[in-house]
C-alpha cells in the first residue's frame, strides 16, 4: 500500500490537519486517514497510532473517505480533539504505536449528576480492543453502520462492542496500569467504574461539538468561517486589514440547532459562551435586562474569545413602531451601544437566533451589527437520517431498525422532533423490561440489561404519538 513515489521512513511521523469525522463515525475510536499516509507511517487499517496535539491521544487507523483520498488530513470526531487538546483545522502529529493489554483501568461518569450503576463488565464488552489513554473522555459505543466489509477483526470487534445503556454515555479515563502511554482493554484486565463524576480535562470542548449537529454540513461550514475563523487566528484579519463580523443572525423555525450549533462553534472554538434567553431578559425588573446586557458583554470582553449568543432576538428587539414599548426600546438601544462599542480586538461575536427575521428591528441589521445572516432550514431526508443517527448513538438498536425508513417517515420533523422520538423509542424499550425489573433492588441485573435493545416496534410506537 506504500506510495512508491513518497518513502517516508518506517518509523515516522506526519503532520496531519486534523478535521471532522461524519456523525455516523463519532465517538468510534478511529481516525481516518488517507492511504499515501498509512503507507507512509506503516499502517495498515486497524493499527493503532498515537496523535499528538497540545495532549496526546490515540486512535486505530481506517481508510479515508474516497473523496479524502490523496488529501493530507486527520478525520477525528469532537471528543477526540478535545482528548489531543486541539481543534479542527490545527495540526497534529500522527505516528505508528503499540498499545498493551492493561492490568486495570478505571472510568468516571463525564457528566455531573449522572447515577451510574457499575458494571466493569459491560465497560469492558464496550471498550474492548479500542486503544485508551488516561485522561481521556471517551463515548459508550451504540450501533455500529459504518461499512466493515473489508476490515480487520480487531477492527470489526472494537467497532461491534455493545451498548452500555440506552443513551450515549461519556466517561474519564481516569487510570490505567500500566499508568503512561497507550494500552487496550482484554480478557484479564480489571475494569472499574466509580460512580463519582470527574471533569473532563478540556470539558468545553469535550460538551457539545459538530459531530452532535446533523444535516447542517454545508451551514457548519459558513458558521466555521464567519465565526470560528475570526475567534481562533484574530491575527489573520488584522493582518488582512478587515474587521471579522461582531454579529451573525442565524434564522430559522424552532428546534432545528440552532442553539447546539453556537455551543458547538465556541467549543470548537475554545471560546468562551454566554446565553442570553430573550424572552427572560425582557422580564426583569427596570433597568435590571440593560445592566444585566452590560455585565454579560463586560464578562465576555474579559474572558476573550468568546461568542455571546441571544435566543429569540426578535422578543429583545422587534421592530420599532410595532408592539414595541419603553422596555424593548431602551434594551435595543443598550444593545446597539455596547455592539457599536465593541472592537475587533476584543475578539467576541454576537451570535442571535430568531424565526421570524422580518420582525426584527432594523437598525440590528445594518453594518456592523448583525450584517450576516445564516439559514438554518428543516432538515431534509438525509439530514433526518443524520440526526437520528446522532441520537441513536449511544442505543443498542434491534437488527430490524432501519433509520433510512424512519428518515423517510419523519417528513417535517426538526432536530429536537427526532431527538424526542429517539427518547420516547428508549422508553418503550424500558417498559417492556419493567415487568422483568425487581424495583426493590434498584440495579438492573446485567442479563436484562444486555438483552435490552430499542427495536423497530419502539420506534413505530413512538412515531404515533
Ligand atoms: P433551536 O435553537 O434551533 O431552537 P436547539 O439547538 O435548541 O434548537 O435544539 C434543541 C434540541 O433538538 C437539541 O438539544 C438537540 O437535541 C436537537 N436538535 C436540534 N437540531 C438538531 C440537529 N441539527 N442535529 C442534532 N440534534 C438536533
Amino acid at each position: 500500500m506504500a506510495d512508491d513515489d513518497n518513502p517516508a521512513p518506517e518509523t515516522g511521523n506526519r503532520k496531519l490537519q486534523v478535521a471532522n469525522s461524519r456523525p455516523d463515525d463519532s465517538g468510534r475510536g478511529i481516525a481516518r486517514m488517507s492511504r499515501a499516509t498509512m503507507g507512509a507511517l506503516g499502517l495498515t487499517e486497524g493499527d493503532v497510532v498515537e496523535i499528538t496535539g497540545k495532549r496526546m491521544t490515540a486512535a486505530r487507523a481506517v481508510l479515508p473517505y474516497s473523496e479524502d483520498e490523496g488529501l493530507e488530513i486527520l478525520r477525528i470526531d469532537g471528543l477526540q480533539r478535545a482528548n489531543a487538546g486541539i481543534g479542527s483545522g490545527d495540526f497534529v502529529e500522527v505516528r505508528k504505536a503499540e498499545s498493551k493489554p492493561a492490568q486495570r483501568v478505571v472510568f468516571a461518569p463525564a457528566v455531573e449528576n449522572l447515577r451510574l450503576q457499575g458494571s466493569g463488565e459491560a465497560l469492558k464488552r464496550s471498550f474492548g480492543m479500542r486503544p485508551l489513554t488516561a485522561g481521556d473522555t471517551v463515548a459508550t459505543a451504540g450501533q455500529q453502520r459504518i461499512d466493515q466489509s473489508n476490515m480487520p477483526p480487531q477492527l470489526r470487534q472494537m467497532l461491534n462492542a455493545p451498548a452500555f445503556a440506552l443513551q450515549e454515555i461519556r466517561l474519564i479515563v481516569v487510570s490505567t496500569v500500566p499508568a503512561k502511554g497507550i494500552v487496550h482493554i482484554d480478557e484479564n484486565t480489571e475494569v472499574e467504574l466509580r460512580s463519582e463524576y470527574q471533569a473532563p480535562q478540556d470539558q468545553r470542548r469535550a460538551d457539545v461539538t459538530y459531530d452532535d449537529i446533523g444535516g447542517l454540513g454545508a451551514t457548519i461550514d459558513q458558521v466555521r468561517e464567519m465565526v470560528e475563523l475570526p475567534l481562533r487566528y484574530p491575527e489573520l484579519f488584522q493582518r488582512l486589514g478587515v474587521d471579522p463580523p461582531k454579529g451573525v443572525l442565524l434564522h430559522g423555525p424552532p428546534g432545528t440547532g440552532k442553539t447546539r450549533l453556537a455551543r458547538a462553534v465556541a467549543n470548537e472554538s475554545d471560546a468562551s459562551f454566554f446565553l442570553i434567553n430573550g424572552p427572560e431578559i425582557m422580564g426583569s425588573a427596570y433597568g435590571e435586562s440593560e445592566k444585566r446586557l452590560r455585565e454579560i458583554f463586560d464578562e465576555a470582553a474579559k474572558s476573550s474569545p468568546s461568542i455571546i449568543f441571544i435566543d429569540e432576538i426578535d422578543s429583545i428587539a422587534p421592530k420599532r413602531g410595532q408592539v414595541q414599548g419603553e422596555a424593548e426600546k431602551r434594551l435595543v438601544a443598550q444593545l446597539l451601544t455596547l455592539m457599536d462599542g465593541l472592537e475587533a480586538r476584543q475578539n467576541t461575536v454576537i451570535i442571535a437566533a430568531t424565526n421570524r427575521p422580518e420582525a426584527i428591528d432594523e437598525a440590528l441589521r445594518r453594518p456592523g451589527r448583525f450584517d450576516r445572516e445564516i439559514v438554518i432550514g428543516v432538515p431534509d431526508e438525509r439530514g433526518r437520517r443524520e440526526i437520528l443517527g446522532i441520537h441513536t448513538r449511544g442505543m443498542p438498536l434491534g437488527d430490524k431498525v432501519d433509520l433510512a425508513e424512519l428518515a423517510r417517515q419523519t417528513y417535517g420533523f426538526v432536530g429536537a422532533d427526532l431527538g424526542a422520538l429517539a427518547r420516547e423509542a428508549a422508553i418503550e424499550a424500558v417498559r417492556r423490561i419493567m415487568p422483568r425489573l425487581n424495583l426493590e433492588e434498584r440495579t438492573i441485573p446485567p442479563e436484562v440489561l444486555d438483552t435490552l435493545s430499542v427495536t423497530r416496534e419502539d420506534f413505530q410506537e413512538a412515531i404515533k404519538r
